[in-house]
């Protein structure tokens, strides 16, 4: 049923939610169908959580990820077994990016503003090496910009220990939650009871040198960067 999904979706002008398993079914009003706010939320972000069937259990472990066009990228050891698991299977991803804790007048109503995405789809083990470049290229840019042509690249040694994943983006969803609580009129006519949003962010601070740094190494431009950041 999904067939037509496997291949890569390489038109971002493709809605989200295309099929039946990716529709937000509970709050749909809270779905988006523009793409680019996929590729907002992946790019802002900076882990995912892989569920994955390990031994036929359903295990969901944090990992870092790149993104490159419509192509998710996952990296880890060879030896890891959640990897392996996923490797030629069905897999989900879950990015999530938590904006404000929601106090409601009523605990029933107390929520979360989000932004949050879920991948489906089969994670192919990439093989090719300038795809592993590629891949790993786009992790290490994504946790730490401008690192890829400024730090020493991996050597043959390093590569052979180093497993990369690819999913597809073509089967993804999007759900966002903004603004206030949604308490009823009767809890919000009831009295005096605080409500609204406490905001949260995620922050970037001073950076703090390596203590085997020599004297006179510099914060380079890209780390400064990152570090300015709002
Ligand atoms: C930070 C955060 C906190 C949350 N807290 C709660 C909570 O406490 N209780 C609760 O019930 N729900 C919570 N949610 C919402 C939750 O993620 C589900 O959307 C909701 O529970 C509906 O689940 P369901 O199984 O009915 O999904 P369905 O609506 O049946 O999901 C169908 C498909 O829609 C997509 N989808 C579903 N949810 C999301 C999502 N959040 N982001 C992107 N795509 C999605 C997936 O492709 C999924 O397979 C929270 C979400 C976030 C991001």
């Amino acid at each position: 049923m999904l067939g037509h999904m496997t291949a890569s979706c390489s038109d971002n002008s493709v809605p989200l939610s295309p099929t039946a398993r990716s529709t937000p079914r509970r709050h749909p009003e809270r779905a988006r169908a523009d793409r680019a706010e996929l590729y907002a939320l992946l790019d802002e972000a900076l882990i995912c959580h892989l569920a994955v069937l390990v031994d036929g259990a359903p295990v969901v472990l944090p990992t870092g990820y790149g993104r490159a066009g419509d192509v998710l990228y996952l990296h880890g050891s060879v030896a890891s077994r959640s990897l392996a698991a996923a490797a030629d299977f069905p897999v989900s991803v879950a990015v999530t990016l938590v904006d404000g804790v929601v106090y409601a007048r009523a605990s029933f109503r107390c929520s979360m503003n989000y932004r949050s995405a879920v991948v489906h789809g089969t994670a192919r083990r990439v093989t090719d090496p300038d795809e592993t470049y590629r891949g790993l290229a786009a992790i290490t840019d994504h946790l730490a910009p401008g690192t890829w042509s400024y730090a020493r690249r991996p050597s043959r040694k390093e590569l052979a220990a180093t497993a990369v994943l690819a999913l597809d983006l073509g089967e993804s969803a999007v759900k966002i939650r903004t603004g206030p609580p949604r308490d009823s009129a009767e809890d919000i006519a009831a009295g005096t009871a605080w409500a609204g949003v406490v905001p949260v962010r995620t922050a970037f601070g001073t950076p703090e040198g390596c203590p085997s740094l020599p004297g006179g190494v510099a914060v380079p431009e890209h780390v400064a960067a990152r570090a300015s950041a709002v």
